[in-house]
Order: structure tokens, then C-alpha cells, then sequence
């Protein structure tokens, strides 16, 4: 039977409690919050920071606050945010890989403008040295894809050797500045990556359960969590993140899929643990 890894992505850099009361922010609430989706059947939580106003940081000690007490508690598999901060340096966003050693992390094939707001820079040089500080970590890249253009970016450090295959793909569609979260988009994108690709899907906002529904047709892995919603369904803020990720097993379930479990995705995306 075909297994769903389900990745939950309890934070983001956005939003606050003042957009959905449980958003968790602390390490402490974090890691509770991860705890709670691990139970409920997540494979892999993708982390950001909040610095203690509530903003999303890449400090250091923030991470290995919050990785420590999840590793104490259970066995799914970290993946860290490099780009958690838009104003961030370069070496802000590679030192907590390096000490922490998570076995997946995000790798932003490309630049954009932010919400159109600001700049997202993954200028070219970045890319390269963050592909190899990976390899010599032991740290599993997370092609995050918010165009078309990113998966040719991808396409071309995994030829220079800064990427290795096989990737594995997340396709965040919804971003302001970036593709809409419409199934098409999903089915095109999905169509330009080497086929020995594991891949997993997400939409923010409206677009959220088209593009997990596809994305569990096609074969696909599926990410849900406030980072990308704060709302579980129209006009209803989500409980917890908990709440999207029983949602999703359930949907797996249905569609006669199985959830992977932790080491069930470590085999699936050829992690070193
Ligand atoms: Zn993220």
C-alpha cells in the first residue's frame, strides 16, 4: 500500500496570536505542539523560530532549545528553516544546521519578492555553499519550489554537484509573489522534476485542501500546519495543529493510502539516521 508522509509546519515566521490564538511560539509551545501532531500521525516537522517579540529569527539558541525537548519526546524527523528571517545574514541561516544536524532542511531554489513586501534573496553563490554545508552535514535538502523557475535552478545544482538526487520537492504554492495554489499549477510543477523525485505539496490559504487532495491522487506527500493556514475551514480558526494533521491521516486513510510513520519516511526520503 502506498504511504503519505505528513509534515507539519506548527509556526512559520507569520502569524501571530493576534491571527489565531494557538499558534504556537515558544520553544516550550513548540515543541508541545509538535508532540501532539507526532501522536497524531506527522512524520516530519518543519521548524521555524520567533524571537521573544514574536518574530520569526534564526537564532540559534532558539532552535536548540526546541530541538532538544522534541528529541527527548519522540522520533519525528526535524526539518529545519533556513530561511526563517528575511534580513538574516548567510551564515545565520547555515549555523544551526551545522551544530544541530537536523536530517532534513529548507533549501529556497531561487529569490522572490516576499508578499509584496519585501525581498526574499537566495542569490546564486547562497544556494551553492548552502547545497554543500548540507552534503558535509548530513543534512537532507527540502527543495522548497514557489514557481517554475526554482525547479530549473534545482535542476542546475544538482548538475554542479551542490544538490545530490535523488531531491526531494516541496511544492508551496500560495505565496504572494509566487504560484497560486491552484491544481494545475500542482500538476504542471510536479511534471518538471526527475522522476526518481519524492515530492510533497501545500496551499495557503483557500487553496489548502485542493492541493492536499491532488497532491494524495498523484502519489505526492502532504504538508499542513499554521505556518501556511490559520484556518482549520471557512471562517473557523484552526484548534490546534494537531487538529489539520488527524484530518489529513484521515483523508490518507480514506483514499486507501497508509501514513508514514517516522522511520517509514526515513526510508522513503533516503535519510542517514
Ligand atoms: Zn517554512
Amino acid at each position: 500500500m502506498s504511504k503519505t508522509l505528513i509534515t507539519v509546519a506548527p509556526t512559520g515566521a507569520w502569524p501571530g496570536k493576534k491571527e489565531n490564538p494557538n499558534v504556537p511560539l515558544t520553544p516550550k509551545e513548540i515543541a508541545a505542539d509538535v508532540y501532539d501532531c507526532w501522536k497524531a500521525g506527522a512524520a516530519v516537522a518543519h521548524l521555524h523560530m520567533r524571537d521573544d517579540e514574536g518574530k520569526g529569527t534564526m537564532n540559534k539558541n532558539k532552535f536548540r532549545e526546541t530541538v532538544e525537548i522534541i528529541r527527548g519526546q519522540c522520533d519525528i524527523v526535524l526539518n529545519l528553516t533556513t530561511s526563517g528571517d528575511l534580513n538574516a545574514t548567510e551564515e545565520t541561516r547555515m549555523e544551526h544546521l551545522i551544530e544541530l544536524k537536523p536530517e532534513l532542511a529548507s533549501f529556497d531554489a531561487g529569490s522572490m519578492n516576499w508578499m509584496h513586501s519585501g525581498l526574499f534573496l537566495n542569490p546564486p553563490q547562497f544556494l551553492e555553499k548552502l547545497g554543500h554545508v548540507m552534503q558535509e552535514n548530513g543534512v537532507k535538502p527540502e527543495i522548497e519550489i514557489f514557481d517554475a523557475g526554482m525547479v530549473y535552478n534545482a535542476l542546475y545544482y544538482l548538475k554542479k554537484g551542490a544538490l545530490k538526487a535523488p531531491l526531494h520537492f516541496q511544492f508551496v504554492l500560495g505565496a504572494a509573489g509566487g504560484t497560486a495554489a491552484t491544481v494545475e499549477n500542482l500538476v504542471y510543477l510536479k511534471s518538471l522534476i526527475p522522476q526518481d523525485s519524492t515530492w510533497s505539496a501545500l496551499g495557503i490559504g483557500a487553496g489548502h485542501l485542493p492541493i492536499m487532495l491532488t497532491a494524495l491522487g498523484m502519489g505526492g506527500h502532504i504538508r499542513v500546519g499554521m505556518e501556511d493556514n490559520v484556518y482549520y475551514a471557512k471562517g473557523q480558526l484552526a484548534k490546534s495543529n494537531a487538529e489539520f494533521v488527524s484530518r489529513t491521516a484521515r483523508l490518507i486513510k480514506e483514499a486507501n493510502h497508509e501514513v508514514a510513520t517516522p522511520e517509514e519516511a526515513r526510508k522513503i526520503l533516503g535519510l542517514k539516521k
